[in-house]
């Protein structure tokens, strides 16, 4: 017997943790994860592309859909509706691929009462000085918007203990070693091994 299906990795964090750039660098070192491309309400940011970032859409489209049954987890975060794909991930599960969801808590909570074995990643800024910085520098907001994300970062902080791993974004390079240990280690499971290695550990076992 193969475990033929990927893992499920979840990744959430306060806006401006530098998740975005984690998430980038494995992707590139790890050509078998795939990362999903949300549905948002959200207008586009300027650097921004629809399709690479998000699937941009109107709120009625999104709530159409929503209603369509075609999200398989979906928040409202900061004023603005999100949601993953439910045919995207049947698909990318279905070709073996690792999957990876950047979502905020209220969906890591949703899609883990479907796939219990989903693995979570909480990424934390090395302090709250670092984070107000980081937001500031982006330019991306106004500090009206600064102060909401900031409120929400202690929301979101409050449900670290149903994740399985913290990395802490002290240092760029030194936080993407530990997301790419993260995603081995979750391969050398034991069950995982058993499964794949079955042959092998029959003939010397
Ligand atoms: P931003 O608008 O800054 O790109 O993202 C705002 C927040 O929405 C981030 O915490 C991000 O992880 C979260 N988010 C992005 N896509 C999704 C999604 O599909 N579902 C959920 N629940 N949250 C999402």
């Amino acid at each position: 017997m193969t475990i033929n299906t990927g893992c499920l990795f979840i990744i959430s964090a306060p806006s401006g943790t530098g998740k975005t750039s984690l998430v980038r660098a494995l992707l590139k070192t790890d050509q078998n994860i795939k990362l999903s491309v949300s549905h948002t309400s959200r207008p586009p940011r300027t650097e921004e592309t629809n399709g690479r970032d998000y699937h941009f859409v109107s709120e009625e489209v999104f709530r159409q859909m929503l209603s369509r049954g075609e999200f398989l987890e979906s928040a409202e975060v900061y004023g603005n509706l999100y949601g993953t794909s439910q045919k995207w991930i049947n698909e990318t599960m279905k070709a073996g691929h690792d999957i990876l969801l950047e979502i905020d808590c209220q969906g890591a909570t949703q899609v883990r009462k479907i796939f219990p074995q989903a693995v979570g990643i909480f990424i934390l800024p090395p302090s709250l000085e670092a984070l107000a910085t980081r937001l500031e520098a982006r330019g991306q907001d106004d500090s009206e918007v600064i102060q909401k994300r900031l409120i929400a970062a202690s929301e979101e902080v409050s449900h670290i203990c149903e994740f399985d791993y913290v990395i802490i974004n002290a240092e760029l390079e030194e936080a993407i070693r530990d997301l790419i240990c993260i995603v081995r280690a979750e391969h050398l499971k034991k069950e995982r091994q058993l499964a794949n290695h079955h042959a092998l550990i029959t003939q010397l076992g």
